[in-house]
């Protein structure tokens, strides 16, 4: 029995795509991070299991030895469900079944369908964390199965995202948020743009720096490199761009570089989940450029905050950035402060937890 204002016992269980800290996991590795951080600040007692190797600030990581699982979006939308041998996904839910009477509520946040077929196979309820939009037919089926047997359970980041899939569903939108702490605003940038996040064919990098050379702009790169042959062939397309290529950066060093640029660019070719990159570019004051598609243009205040440009328009980013000098920065910060706190997503994600556990009572009390 859980009362209304009591800490819970949580076990989140991480993507199995990589280790926490590695960048392999994408924005869900910062959503983990702060909300464990958020969660252990308002009392709960929560451990997260995750791949070994992972890192996660002084929350206590439970290490899950085993083989990664191929990220979903490098496979296409018919390819079977993959279970590699002595899987770390299987292994984390192996342990999860084994722990989970320590636990009031499990939450997942591994893009597979494994933890949504699970689900009626576990004495504990499970949260559903869905951190992408629809990329297949397996995870479709599943998503929207368990949305169907278990009503509240499901989990998103944007309206966007959420109809990416093929069902009605009474999606929780939970959004994301930024520790403002960890970033710091600058009023006066250098005279350079910024683009961030995985090196994937998905993410659109050569849109950005076709625009960045257009506009005699120089373009600094943050990310994981997720695709080596996607960047070499973009270096080959591009080999007089001014671009500097500065790795994969930990937040504290990211947001120095973030922080001076005059614009954070957003080029995806598919339906962003969210884009964690923009509401951290936000928290330094730098206004983002983003096609009108997915989450960003849910974020994004045109004219304000940044500008939307048409989905896959270099001429249109290139417009936007001539027009960076209209946009204020310090609505930037403030947009990050008043729409993208902690303590506010931290009370979204406490209510979908209680409604889901007094959900699960309902339920046990009529069987
Ligand atoms: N990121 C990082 N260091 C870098 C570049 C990116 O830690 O050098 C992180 C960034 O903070 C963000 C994530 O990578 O949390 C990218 O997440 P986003 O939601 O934008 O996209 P996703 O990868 O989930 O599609």
């Amino acid at each position: 029995m859980t009362s209304s204002c009591s800490a819970l016992k949580l076990l989140l269980l991480s993507t199995p795509v990589g280790p926490l800290g590695s960048g392999l996991g994408g924005g869900v590795e910062l959503t983990l991070t702060n909300l464990s951080q958020e969660l252990r600040r308002r009392g709960h007692h929560l451990c997260v299991a995750a791949p070994a190797g992972s890192v996660l600030g002084d929350v206590p990581v439970i290490a899950i030895a085993g083989q990664l699982q191929p990220t979903a979006h490098t496979q296409g939308r018919q390819t079977p469900t993959v279970l590699p041998d002595n899987a770390v996904l299987a292994n984390m839910w192996d342990y999860a079944r084994q722990v989970q009477d320590d636990y009031d509520l499990l939450v997942n946040f591994a893009y597979d369908w494994l933890p949504f077929y699970l689900m009626p196979f576990f004495r504990r309820p499970v949260a559903q964390f869905v951190s992408m939009g629809s990329l297949s037919t397996t995870m479709d089926a599943a998503v929207c199965q368990a949305a169907a047997k278990f009503p509240d359970s499901i989990g998103v980041y944007t309206r966007a995202q959420a109809e990416t899939f093929p069902c009605e569903a009474n999606w929780r939108i939970l959004g994301s948020a930024v520790d403002l702490l960890l970033y710091d605003f600058c009023a006066q940038p250098q005279d350079y743009l910024v683009w961030l996040g995985r090196i994937s064919p998905e993410k659109g990098l050569e849109d950005a720096i076709a625009a960045a050379q257009r506009s005699q702009k120089q373009l600094k790169i943050l990310g994981k490199l997720e695709d080596q042959r996607y960047w070499d062939q973009i270096q080959q397309d591009y080999p007089t761009a001014s671009v500097d290529y500065l790795g994969f950066l930990p937040t504290a060093e990211l947001q120095f570089v973030v922080r001076q640029a005059q614009a954070l660019l957003m080029t995806p070719r598919w339906i962003e989940a969210f884009g964690n990159v923009a509401i951290e570019a936000l928290a330094c004051g730098v206004p983002v450029i983003a096609y009108r598609r997915g989450g960003p243009a849910e974020i994004v205040q045109p004219g304000k905050t940044g500008w939307l440009v048409a989905p896959d328009s270099v001429d249109g980013l290139v417009e936007a950035i001539a027009r960076i000098d209209h946009l204020d920065r310090s609505a930037c910060r403030q947009q990050a402060a008043d729409e993208y706190s902690l303590e506010a997503w931290g009370d979204r994600f406490e209510q979908w937890f209680r409604e889901i556990l007094h959900s699960d009572e309902m339920t046990n009390s009529a069987g």
